[in-house]
């Protein structure tokens, strides 16, 4: 590898010097005992209990008390996130995550009663304190929750039965992806090898490679189908009933609920969406003919386009990143120098430290943004991704945890619009080659975020209709994805070069308490966008408007904040402008795989 200084890792010691360390325990009993008051707290004043609330009840009080509870479990949650992360075989810091879980499960269960309880206040009467005004979203928020929660009793054993139930579900479906392995015969040799880590061999450039990858991962997966469907109806029927108690029309109009948007929304954004696919098989075909495959296949889709893309050094990378980001605000500029230069990244690629890129959000102490360095531009991205979370995590600094409550939808906003401003500003100063490879990273991932989430979304929308009446075998759920796929990649890929065990796969259709997992990836990116082409035509004013509507991702709905710029997501004109930008690409690429030398 080409780097002049050895790859940072990050400080987590300024937080805790470990999860062992007295300093953490301390702050593990402080956690438990304020825990207790406040349980105490709302029995005493009947928080969410059936008899209605002490009429004595002061609800500044209230609030306040819980967000403080809220601050510390963040605080431990998230640190001992980030320890485990880079270092899963710390066996001491995995007990200590165990540990903090029962304590979370304790805290969860208060959630309802919150709930309830804030839906009978009211923010605006004359008689409310200045923290219940300054709550005032999380109330009226917590009146349509309200509507959807169980009596505190059944909520109670639902929270319960969650550690053998959905829980106990998800712990089966990780364990039996983790302990997924093939054979593979690799420079002659035959050797077993994990799933996961034939992951890598998808972006190699020889094609036989990736193929050969796919088919050991496919045959596993295969392998393991039974398990992961029982998992998976297991997961889906219990989502349903507790809807149906709950009384929600329907899982996704629970999912959309806590996405803080609506089914006119969710229709706009995809009918503009849908518009963009013929485009984007374009690009598939085009890629396929570049590099000269006659039956382009999922296996395909990481393809490097090139083999002259530049070499980077992490430094390269952090320059361009820090150089471009710098220049959009102060504030950006702030953020930006702080993570870089007190130890906020983990750049190193390791032994026991997870695989992807993410940013953690540790109140008092910064964020903390894992990256895998690669020597190429897809790190540029990946940084300019996360330290777009570490930006929005600055904005909403001054809030409190329940005005923080950021929806998912909103949650990729600011980090979508940091990392298209570094592609843009690399495609302009870009030589031909160097433009086709980024085009094509770009491009891919729009492939990802718009053409397969719309397999992934079709998929888990017919899954539940039919989860509904009968448990679904893993044969059909099988036939499903890869309909859903053919569908979504049009003739993009040959028909038989779908994905159909990305069931399998994808962790997120497993998730017990986000369902839908699918669609807020696609309304981040497309927010983003269309907020990029406002920044565009108005330049400096826009950037105060659009740090304020960060602050406040978790005190409107996202509905409210686009109007502030004059938005109307539920219009599809809106989203149809976020995919032009899209179909520029497109064009773009199409130009230099076509005519190279123009
Ligand atoms: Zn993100």
């Amino acid at each position: 590898m080409t780097t002049e200084t050895a790859l940072p890792r990050w400080d987590l010691e300024t937080v805790f010097p470990s999860p062992v360390s007295g300093e953490y325990l301390a702050a593990l009993v402080q956690y438990k005992t304020k825990l207790e008051q406040l349980r105490a707290m709302y029995d005493e004043f009947g928080i969410g209990l059936s008899d209605g609330s002490h009429p004595q009840t002061d609800a500044d009080v209230v609030i306040s008390a819980t967000n403080e509870v809220t601050a510390i479990a963040n605080l431990l949650d998230n640190y001992l996130y980030c320890w485990t992360s880079t270092d899963s075989n710390d066996a001491e810091a995995a007990s200590a995550f165990g540990e903090l879980e029962m304590v979370h499960a304790g805290f969860h269960a208060l959630t309802p009663r919150l709930t309830t309880w804030l839906a009978t206040l009211d923010a605006t009467a004359p008689g409310a304190g200045p923290v219940l005004r300054d709550h005032a979203y999380p109330a009226k928020r917590a009146r349509i929750g309200a509507q959807h929660v169980m009596s505190a009793e059944l909520e109670e054993l639902a929270a319960a039965l969650q550690t053998t139930g959905g829980a106990a579900w998800v712990r089966l479906r990780d364990e039996s992806d983790a302990g997924l392995v093939t054979t593979i015969v690799d420079e002659g040799e035959t050797r077993t090898i994990s799933v996961t880590e034939l992951e890598s061999w998808l972006s190699s450039p020889d094609r036989e490679r990736r193929r050969l990858a796919a088919k050991a991962q496919e045959a596993a997966r295969e392998q393991a189908a039974p398990t992961f469907a029982t998992t998976l109806n297991a997961i889906k029927g219990e989502a349903l009933t507790l809807a149906r108690r709950r009384s929600w029309d329907s899982p996704l109009d629970w999912s959309l609920y806590i996405s803080a948007i609506d089914r006119e929304v969710l229709q706009a954004m995809f009918a503009a969406a849908e518009t963009v696919h013929t485009d984007l098989h374009t690009y598939l075909k085009a890629k396929a003919r570049h590099l000269g495959i006659a039956d382009f296949s999922h296996f395909d889709l990481g393809a490097p386009i090139s083999d002259q893309a530049p070499v980077l050094t992490w430094d390269a990378c952090a320059e361009i990143t820090q150089k471009v980001l710098s220049g959009f605000s102060p504030r950006m500029k702030r953020v930006v120098e702080t993570a870089l230069n007190s130890r906020w990244v983990d750049v190193e690629p390791r032994d026991g430290k997870v695989g992807g890129g993410y940013c953690a959000n540790i109140k008092g102490y910064g964020s903390r943004i894992l990256i895998n360095f690669v020597p190429a531009f897809p790190t540029v991205q990946v940084l300019a991704h996360e330290l777009g979370h570490a930006f929005h995590n600055d904005c909403l600094s001054s809030r409190t945890e329940l005005q923080t409550d950021t929806p998912m939808t909103l949650a990729e906003t600011a980090s979508m619009f940091a990392q298209r401003l570094v592609e843009d500003a690399v495609l302009a100063e870009a030589d031909a080659e160097q433009k086709l490879v980024a085009l094509d990273q770009i491009l891919g991932e729009a492939v990802g975020l718009v053409l397969d989430l719309h397999a992934r979304f079709n998929f888990e929308l017919e899954l539940f209709e039919r989860r509904s009446n009968k448990t679904i075998s893993a044969a059909d759920l099988t036939d499903l994805m890869a309909s859903k796929q053919r569908i979504a990649y049009g003739d993009g890929l040959i028909p038989d070069g779908v994905q159909k065990f990305q069931w399998v796969q994808k962790p997120h259709y497993y998730d017990t308490e986000v369902h839908f997992y699918n669609y807020p990836y696609l309304f981040g990116f497309l927010f983003a966008l269309g907020l990029l082409r406002i920044y565009r035509d108005e330049g400096e004013g826009f950037v105060e408007r659009y740090e304020s509507l960060l602050s406040r991702t978790g005190m409107a709905t996202a509905a409210d904040l686009a109007a502030e710029f004059g938005i109307n997501i539920r219009d599809t004109a809106f989203w149809q402008g976020s995919v032009s930008m899209i179909k520029d690409d497109v064009q773009a690429f199409l130009a230099l795989v076509d005519h190279p030398a123009d």
